[in-house]
């Protein structure tokens, strides 16, 4: 064993006990922590030959990258939408990294058993059917490529034709309607080869970001029957608007479409006894993306892809190798997703799941809602400040009579809070979107000490 190795084998337990040390000063640290930081310029160091042990790692990391990192796991990081990990949810992480399963497949480890579990939970949270399944996946966007590819197969399965085998060619043009998609919906339609211009945008309604359901209906009417692919928003990044789920599943009844529902962050609304009634219908999808990395305060990479579907799903991922075995009734997740070997991600959501259970989930969420809607009511009484929007969920999307870039920048440069700038309708504007499992009133108050300098 080279040298090095040997004697970190040998030194595993101080090691272990330095780093977790180095983490708790960084973990205590947070709140003072700059928000963001200038990221400078450090050009890349050459490839080392002779390393310097696992110590001498943390050291280097210490002097060289540690400084640069922003504080985005605290609690004024208000920039896109922006989780932290809960105590217990690092804590699982960690252990992830430790046993460092493969979450592929069942073969010999219980692990794959513990990520179906969590997925229950998550499915039970969210108020979806039994008939959902789900899997882990790196982020929305993931999720939503994966819900957009079962639909892409579901489309074929309409037509009469196999995608999986044939290709995406074989459906002739597609369709997808959309009110205020995500831009990784865009993305995926064209990782799919569906193509971003098979993306047709519905109008939404007057001042909304939410799709005007009536002008769904007509578009599908157009479509004389063809089968097409429904991209349904439960928050959107810059108003945190939804669709009405409900009533755009209810057009079912008439026209045939996959619906893919994308609340990547707004299913956390579910939580809220005074905001649930935004995701209703949610269990009325075909697909829904959820993000586990923004409001469910784990780590990244991780999200979650459920729909009802699965046999649609193998067909698309299944991983045809004589020593992969047949899927069959309860397949491996590396059957499922666009990966084989992977991460076993759900393990820090089962943890924060474990530790805090729905009840503390709620408490995140509600009291998230409640510093937005504060930082709303105090940019409100500001003098050249205007909301774009009411404070429908957890963001605050606004804008001011001076330069926003010039703001943005300000406020980075203060260390004490970091938003990011957005255009809506036309309208250079600033987010402040609320996801972190520690931001308090006397947070919000810190960051509007700071907007208050910097909107002028
Ligand atoms: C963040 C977000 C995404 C993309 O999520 P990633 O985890 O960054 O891939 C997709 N849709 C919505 C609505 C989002 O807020």
């Amino acid at each position: 064993m080279d040298p090095l190795l040997a004697g970190d084998l040998a030194a595993f337990p101080e090691l272990l006990q330095a780093t977790r040390d180095y983490a708790t000063r960084l973990l205590l640290g947070i709140n003072e922590r700059a928000v963001a930081r200038d990221p400078g310029t450090l050009s890349p160091a050459p490839l080392p030959f002779d390393g310097v042990g696992a110590a001498g790692a943390l050291a280097l990391f210490g002097e060289r990258w540690a400084p640069g990192f922003s504080g985005s796991a605290g609690p004024r990081y208000l920039g896109f939408v922006t989780g932290g990990a809960t105590p217990a949810a690092l804590a699982g992480d960690w252990l992830t990294g430790t046993l460092d399963q493969n979450g592929s497949n069942r073969s010999g480890s219980s692990s794959a058993d513990l990520e179906d579990e969590t997925v229950g939970w998550l499915r039970d949270m969210f108020h979806l059917g039994q008939d959902f399944t789900g899997t882990f996946v790196s982020g929305a966007t993931m999720s939503n490529t994966v819900g957009l590819a079962i639909g892409r197969e579901w489309l074929g399965e309409q037509l009469g034709v196999e995608v999986a085998r044939q290709g995406v060619g074989a459906l002739g043009p597609v369709t997808v309607l959309s009110g205020t998609p995500h831009s990784s919906v865009v993305k995926a339609l064209s990782m799919l080869g569906i193509g971003r211009d098979a993306l047709r945008l519905v109008p939404t309604l007057d001042g909304r970001e939410a799709v005007d359901v009536a002008a769904l209906a007509s578009v599908l009417d157009e479509l004389g029957g063809r089968p097409a692919i429904v991209v349904a928003n439960a928050g959107t990044v810059n108003t945190v608007d939804f669709d009405d789920l409900r009533a755009i599943a209810s057009l079912r009844s008439r026209y045939p479409f996959w619906l893919h529902v994308d609340a990547a962050f707004g299913a956390f609304a579910a939580l809220s006894p005074s905001h649930s009634h935004l995701v209703d219908g949610l269990d009325l999808a075909d697909s829904v993306c959820v993000d586990l990395h923004k409001w469910l305060n784990v780590p990244y990479d991780s999200a979650v892809q459920f729909t009802r579907r699965r046999d649609l799903q193998v067909r698309v991922f299944q991983n045809a190798a004589a020593y992969l075995g047949d899927p069959g009734p309860n397949p491996d997740h590396v059957h499922l997703t666009p990966e084989n070997s992977r991460r076993l991600r759900a393990l820090a959501a089962w943890f924060t799941l474990a530790a805090y259970g729905v009840d503390g989930h709620r408490e995140i969420v509600v009291r998230d809602i409640s510093a937005a809607q504060l930082l709303g009511e105090r940019l409100a009484a500001m003098p050249g400040v205007e909301l774009l929007s009411p404070v429908r969920l957890n963001v605050v999307c606004f804008t001011f009579s001076g330069d926003v870039g010039r703001a943005v920048q300000a406020i980075a440069e203060s260390g004490e809070a970091f938003l990011t700038p957005t255009v809506y309708r036309g309208v250079p504007a600033l987010r402040a979107a609320f996801s972190n499992w520690r931001t308090s009133r006397e947070d919000v108050e810190r960051v509007v000490e700071v907007l208050r300098k910097h909107l002028v």
